[in-house]
């Protein structure tokens, strides 16, 4: 892609340009230009693609054999694997990912279709042995039409979150994606036409978040929306929903733990670490942005983890060596810059990074070197608000109840690690952990087959494996009497 190229929405089956007619720039973060042009909808196309989804519903998708819709799911699967390459190459210049990061993702999204491929022929519901003489059975059926709200950071791969247990729950589904990252989702929503799946089952919609996210909040036509986003917008959706009593799943900001205890595999917390907090430039739910760690090791690990940050390789997305690409954008770099100061000037060091790269190739892009804070007090912003960007902070404990303490006072509680060679310790820690995804001895959060969500302020819901699909479904309870 060199020319700015325009996309069009997917409603129904067809590519659409907004109802008035107007468009917005996507513009890429390395170099600050222009790369596409994309359909600013409004309120006229929310209701053009509820009414594409509402006929897709009642047509045959719905009602279809499971291993049917199963089938060709796994057919639109393979029509995004024949398209990976260029779904990779998209991400990374809309959102500066780097291309290999880019490529991981764009891989999630075959196999999380794959997975919910196999899932559509195992939805089913139970039989309840009730006081009244009877059979008392249960249906799980689809909701309807729903409504998919994602986010900028893992554009394609969060939409494939939440299509493939819409679609195999038998919903139909509008997606509107975050206006820095529209492109994968656009092309998606044509790969899914292509691979056969009828009109109206998956429609993509673009436009500003208040008008296209909040009109199908809004919309009596839609039964749920499953939002990936800031705390804060989740909030503004659950209000917004309020009015038409929807199902809500909510996946929000995280402000995660990384507790090291004296006893662990320090090399390997280390060398792996940087990636938890600084992979996708920070601008990830899941960053471990907190380090606690033991008193007695605490002067080691900075030492480590700061070596291990100054090793990462921050440069041009294109380049496979690339391990962290800029910031989305300059205003969200601008952001986290002044964390940076707030950070500073509230008395925590800077060991190392929070300045921009001195390469003057990265001169015109919205990078900023990774940045690790010692003597961080969790009083403090950089310790309590989610930064989404390349920052984390340390900060030493003495005793399991102090580090147990301090990893949970957030409101918070989406991921976290714990690092030791005590299981006993490191399970005492999994339970009393208020957090919804934790790794032992290593920082993996995601895997297709098992749930992924947050406690307290993190979310309501899951996502993946087979929780993910249930929260698509509407249960019917049914009594026979048979006295
Ligand atoms: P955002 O909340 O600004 O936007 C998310 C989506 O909501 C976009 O599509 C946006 O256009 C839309 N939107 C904005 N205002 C809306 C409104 N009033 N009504 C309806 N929709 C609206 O979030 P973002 O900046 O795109 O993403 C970053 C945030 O996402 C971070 O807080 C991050 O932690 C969170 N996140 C969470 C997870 C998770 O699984 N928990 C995963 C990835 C990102």
């Amino acid at each position: 892609m060199t020319a700015a190229q325009a996309f069009r929405m997917v409603i129904g089956d067809r590519l659409v340009d907004a109802a008035s007619g107007q468009t917005f720039d996507v513009v890429e973060p390395h170099a600050g230009t222009t790369v596409a042009h994309v359909p600013q909808g409004g309120a006229v196309d929310v209701d053009r693609a509820v009414e594409a989804a509402q006929r897709a519903f009642d047509g045959d998708w719905s009602r279809m054999a499971a291993s049917e819709r199963g089938r060709l799911m796994l057919r639109f699967a393979q029509v995004v694997r024949d398209h990976e390459e260029e779904l990779a190459q998209l991400e990374s210049r809309q959102i500066g990912k780097p291309i290999s990061g880019a490529r991981w993702e764009v891989a999630q999204v075959a196999k999380v279709l794959e997975f919910y491929a196999g899932g559509t022929t195992k939805i089913h519901g139970s039989t309840i042995p009730v006081t009244r003489p009877g059979f008392d059975f249960t249906l799980r059926e689809p909701i309807g039409v729903v409504g998919l709200i994602v986010p900028w950071n893992f554009p394609i791969m969060m939409a494939a979150w939440k299509i493939g247990p819409a679609l195999a729950a038998g919903n139909t589904a509008i997606l509107k994606p975050a206006s820095y990252s529209p492109l994968t989702a656009l092309r998606l929503g044509e790969l899914a036409l292509e691979a056969g799946l009828p009109a109206g089952v998956l429609n993509v919609i673009t436009g500003p978040g208040p008008v296209v996210g909040g009109g199908l909040a809004a919309h009596a036509g839609i039964g749920k929306i499953a939002f990936t986003g800031e705390t804060t917008t989740g909030q503004e959706i659950m209000r917004t929903a309020a009015g038409t009593i929807k199902k809500v799943s909510l996946e929000l900001g995280g402000k995660s733990p990384n507790i090291v205890f004296a006893d662990a595999d320090l090399e390997k917390m280390a060398s792996t670490s940087p990636y938890a907090v600084f992979d996708n430039c920070g601008q990830d739910c899941c960053a471990r942005s907190r380090i606690l760690v033991e008193r007695s090791v605490h002067e080691q690990v900075v030492e480590l983890f700061a070596k291990a940050t100054q090793a990462v390789k921050v440069g041009d997305p294109a380049d496979p060596a690339t391990e962290v690409g800029p910031l989305v954008s300059f205003r969200q770099r601008a952001r986290v810059e002044e964390y940076v100061a707030s950070g500073l000037s509230e008395g925590a060091s800077l060991v190392t990074g929070g300045v921009r790269p001195s390469d003057p190739s990265l001169a015109n892009g919205a990078y900023l070197m990774p940045a690790v804070f010692d003597g961080m007090r969790t009083e403090m912003r950089i310790s309590r608000e989610e930064i989404f960007g390349p920052v984390v902070g340390i900060i030493p404990f003495d005793t399991e109840e102090e580090a147990l303490r301090l990893a949970n006072d957030s409101p918070y509680g989406l991921s976290g690690s714990i690092w030791s060679r005590d299981m006993g310790k490191a399970m005492r820690a999994v339970k009393a952990l208020r957090s919804g995804v934790i790794s032992v001895n290593c920082n993996n959060s995601v895997h297709v087959e098992a749930p992924f969500g947050g406690y307290k302020q993190s979310g309501i819901g899951r996502e993946l494996g087979m929780e993910a699909l249930e929260l698509y479904t509407e249960v019917k309870n049914v009594f026979v009497d048979i006295s």
